[in-house]
């Protein structure tokens, strides 16, 4: 290694004014917190390891000392030798109860103020929990460190769309002058823009606006759930994205289809996913060598593999077990984060550090067959909207052999689109099902702020 910044745009007023001080404070401490999670996440790995120990105790004798439902579930035993395995596991049932009956487990007198959170819903009804200000801090930082392990360049501009509830002009729009936090006041970025969408449908208007705004700037890094280019690709040509030069897309959220990955690598563009959850940030980033392997963010996670028995067309997955070693408000340890995948001891990219791979997304995005089987159902709403015009969709799986499908924005539905929808599913859920589509005027959500498109509900 050498350390070299050559490459790297500096302000020429970036490096501090003051006697005997190199870089002010705000700056340095978000390079200092880079190098730091770049140490943990690419050094040696014993030591990484040990420092993960450390911290899973401390946060297990926080938690003891602060909440009965932690105190009842690892009891007395001793905390300076812990077998992780060996406590029980955390289920959503499990948090919503802590998170209720206990609230947060930081106190006023600990100097560090906590947020009041909540699962967007996608699987189910949303879970309240709570994080710290240094989770936020930490998310930021960690993000950014992502560029900087990967040596991207970060001359690039930055484009982040986002889901929002509600907004009357469909669309808003903040720009700033750098992505990089405190550290752009030192290092030279392109700058950031943030596409805030209202309640985005396959809604012509919004899309409309929303390409309109991404090809005024060059766009660069492109933040974007996959639910939204899929639903842009139905009405655009994706070659909107290649001539405002997007540098790389880096989806999150959603299941990411296969006709996008191909429509992207015909574009040239590369594409490099986060593997997070709302409840403990950054669980895993995207290898740039082995596409769909994740490299455990172990400066935030411990993530375990248990109850390998799913079958999923012909692989075998287990449950994804995260112990979030930061979660001081909530404690998320041992929590079952309701993915399927499979672990590697280390990447065959010859990354030494635990490897996700074969990531299934949500448990609750999967068929759940009579016999124990599980199928992923990948349906997108573009293959929909080949089908009839829906402002937006639902479909469910209720029952072991029954799917409901809801059409939204319309009243109903001609005897021809409801054959080929219900002709369309049975390809790609299987012939065992019986469908029920429904015309629906307008979907009732409830409180899920998430809206995905497919959800089991059995
Ligand atoms: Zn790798």
């Amino acid at each position: 290694m050498t350390l070299d910044f050559a490459r790297y745009p500096l302000h020429s007023a970036g490096f501090s004014g003051k006697p005997m001080t190199f870089m002010d404070p705000e700056p340095k401490a978000m390079l200092s917190t880079i190098m730091q999670l770049a140490l943990l996440e690419t050094g040696n790995r014993s030591a990484c390891e040990h420092w993960q120990q450390v911290q899973l105790c401390n946060l297990l004798k926080h938690a003891v000392q602060r909440s009965d439902f932690w105190r009842s579930r690892i009891g007395s035993r001793s905390r300076s030798e812990v077998d992780l395995a060996s406590l029980p596991i955390l289920t959503r049932q499990d948090l919503r109860q802590q998170a209720a009956s206990e609230g947060p487990l930081l106190r006023r007198s600990d100097g560090i103020s906590t947020d009041d959170l909540a699962t967007s819903g996608s699987s189910g009804v949303p879970v309240r929990f709570f994080i710290s200000e240094f989770n936020s801090r930490y998310n930021l930082a960690r993000s950014i460190a992502e560029y900087f392990i990967e040596g991207r360049d970060i001359s690039h501009n930055h484009a982040h769309v986002k889901q929002t509830v509600y907004l009357k002009d469909g669309i808003s729009v903040e720009n700033h002058k750098s992505w990089l936090g405190s550290l752009g006041l030192f290092i030279k970025t392109g700058t950031s823009k943030q596409i805030n969408l209202s309640a985005f449908t396959t809604d012509i208007d919004n899309c409309r606006k929303l390409v309109e705004e991404l090809t005024k700037d060059e766009i660069g890094y492109l933040l974007c759930n996959p639910k939204h280019v899929d639903v842009i690709s139905s009405s655009f040509d994706l070659g909107f994205l290649k001539t405002a030069k997007t540098a790389m897309w880096i989806p999150f959220g959603e299941h990411l289809d296969n006709h996008l990955i191909d429509a992207f690598s015909n574009l040239s563009i590369p594409i490099r996913g986060h593997y997070s959850a709302e409840e403990v940030g950054m669980i895993g980033a995207e290898c740039r060598k082995m596409l769909g392997h994740y490299h455990v963010a172990t400066s935030n996670v411990i993530v375990e593999l248990v109850d390998r028995s799913y079958d999923i067309e012909g692989v075998q997955v287990g449950k994804i077990l995260v112990t979030h070693l930061h979660s001081y408000a909530t404690p998320f340890i041992r929590y079952d984060i309701g993915d399927l995948a499979c672990l590697h001891e280390r990447c065959p990219c010859g990354h030494d550090g635990p490897t996700i791979y074969n990531l299934q997304g949500r448990f609750s995005r999967v068929l759940k067959h009579q016999d124990g089987r599980l199928s992923p159902l990948h349906v997108t709403g573009t293959d929909l909207a080949a089908i009839a015009n829906f402002s937006e969709y639902r479909i469910r799986q209720t029952d072991f052999d029954r799917i409901v499908v809801e059409i939204g924005g319309r009243s109903e539905l001609s005897t021809d689109e409801i054959a080929a929808i219900t002709t369309f599913l049975k390809q790609r859920a299987g012939e065992e099902f019986s469908i029920e589509v429904k015309a629906c005027p307008q979907i009732d959500w409830g409180e899920s702020r998430k809206r995905p498109g497919f959800r089991c509900e059995v």
